[in-house]
C-alpha cells in the first residue's frame, strides 16, 4: 500500500503493541509518529522502534494521515478538542481503540462528516497474534477500510462487525480476553502446585497445554465442542475434570463478559 502517515495519540500499552506489530510488518519508523505528554513513554518507543516522538499537542497533519487514538477513553473529549482542526484540514481518517466510546460520540466531537473506524485490538498484537474487531461509519471509504484492514491485519486477525452495538461484546471477549486466559493459566498452575508439582514444571505444562490446544483447534475444522468430545472417554479422567468445570464455567463466562461490557459502557 502507499504508506500513509500513521499518527498515534497515546504511547501506552496498546500503542506499543500496535507499533511493535507494524514495525515487524515493515511499516517504516519515520512513517509513524507518537504523541503523548510524557517523554518517558514516547521516548522509549522512539528508541526501540525508530518512530517519531512528539509532544501531546496537535500538529498539522499531511493528507492521507491515519490517526489512531490510543489514550484513555475518559481523556478523549479534551484531547479531540485540540486535534479537531488538524484532523479536519487533513481529512484524516480517525481510528479509535478506546473501549466503549461510540462513533456517534466521536463524530459529535469531530464533526458528522469525519470518517471514523472503531478498532478493538488486544495485546497479543505485539507478537503479530492479535484479534482486532473493526467497525466503520458510513463516511469511511472502501480505500480507507482497506488501509485500516492492512494496518491491523499486520498485527493479527481482523474481524469486521456491521453492528456497532456488538463492539462492547468484542471488547469484553477479545480486548479483555488475554487477561482471562492468563488468569486461567495461573489457576491451573496453582492447582497443580497444590498437588505437589514444582512451579516451573506446572507453569510450562499449563502454558504448553493451552498453546497446543489453541493451535490444534485453529488447525481443525471441527468445533471446540466436537474436539472435546473426541478426547473425553465416558468415566475417564477428562470426564471427571470436565464435570467440575461444567458446573460453573458457562455461567461464569456469561457474567464475566457482561461485567466487562457494562464497565466499558460506564467508562465512556
Ligand atoms: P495506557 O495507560 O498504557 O496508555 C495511555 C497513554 O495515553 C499514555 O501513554 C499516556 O501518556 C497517553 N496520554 C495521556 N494523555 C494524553 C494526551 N493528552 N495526548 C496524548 N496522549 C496522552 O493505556 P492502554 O492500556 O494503552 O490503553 C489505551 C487505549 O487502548 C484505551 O482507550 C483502551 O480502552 C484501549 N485498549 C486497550 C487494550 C489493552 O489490552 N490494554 C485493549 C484494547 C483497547
Amino acid at each position: 500500500m502507499t504508506e500513509p502517515q500513521i499518527v498515534f495519540i497515546g504511547a501506552g500499552n496498546m500503542a506499543r503493541a500496535l507499533i511493535s506489530g507494524m514495525r515487524q510488518q515493515g511499516i517504516a519508523g519515520p512513517n509513524i509518529q507518537v504523541h503523548a505528554p510524557s517523554n518517558l513513554h514516547r521516548g522509549a518507543l522512539a528508541e526501540e522502534f525508530g518512530v517519531r516522538s512528539c509532544p501531546a499537542q496537535a500538529e498539522k497533519l499531511p493528507e492521507n494521515s491515519v490517526v489512531i487514538y490510543a489514550a484513555k477513553p475518559k481523556q478523549m473529549p479534551a484531547v479531540l478538542k485540540e486535534w479537531r482542526d488538524s484532523l479536519r484540514s487533513a481529512s484524516a481518517l480517525f481510528v479509535s481503540v478506546a473501549a466503549g466510546i461510540s462513533s456517534a460520540q466521536i463524530t459529535t466531537l469531530l464533526g458528522e462528516e469525519t470518517p471514523v473506524v472503531r478498532a478493538m485490538p488486544n495485546t497479543p498484537a505485539q507478537i503479530g497474534a492479535g484479534a482486532t474487531s473493526l467497525f466503520a461509519t458510513a463516511t469511511v471509504s472502501a480505500n480507507q477500510c482497506d488501509t485500516v484492514q492492512q494496518i491491523f491485519a499486520g498485527v493479527g486477525k481482523v474481524f469486521w462487525l456491521h453492528d456497532e452495538a456488538l463492539m462492547d461484546t468484542a471488547t469484553a471477549l477479545a480486548g479483555s480476553g488475554p487477561a482471562y486466559v492468563l488468569l486461567f493459566l495461573e489457576a491451573l498452575e496453582d492447582a497443580a502446585v497444590l498437588q505437589g508439582l514444582d512451579r516451573v514444571t506446572a507453569r510450562a505444562l499449563a502454558l504448553q497445554t493451552v498453546l497446543g490446544t489453541a493451535q490444534m483447534a485453529a488447525a481443525n475444522s471441527a468445533s471446540p465442542s466436537e474436539l472435546r468430545h473426541q478426547v473425553t472417554s465416558p468415566g475417564g479422567t477428562t470426564a471427571a475434570g470436565l464435570a467440575v468445570w461444567e458446573e460453573q464455567l458457562r455461567p461464569l463466562a456469561q457474567r464475566a463478559l457482561a461485567a466487562a461490557a457494562e464497565r466499558g459502557r460506564i467508562l465512556s
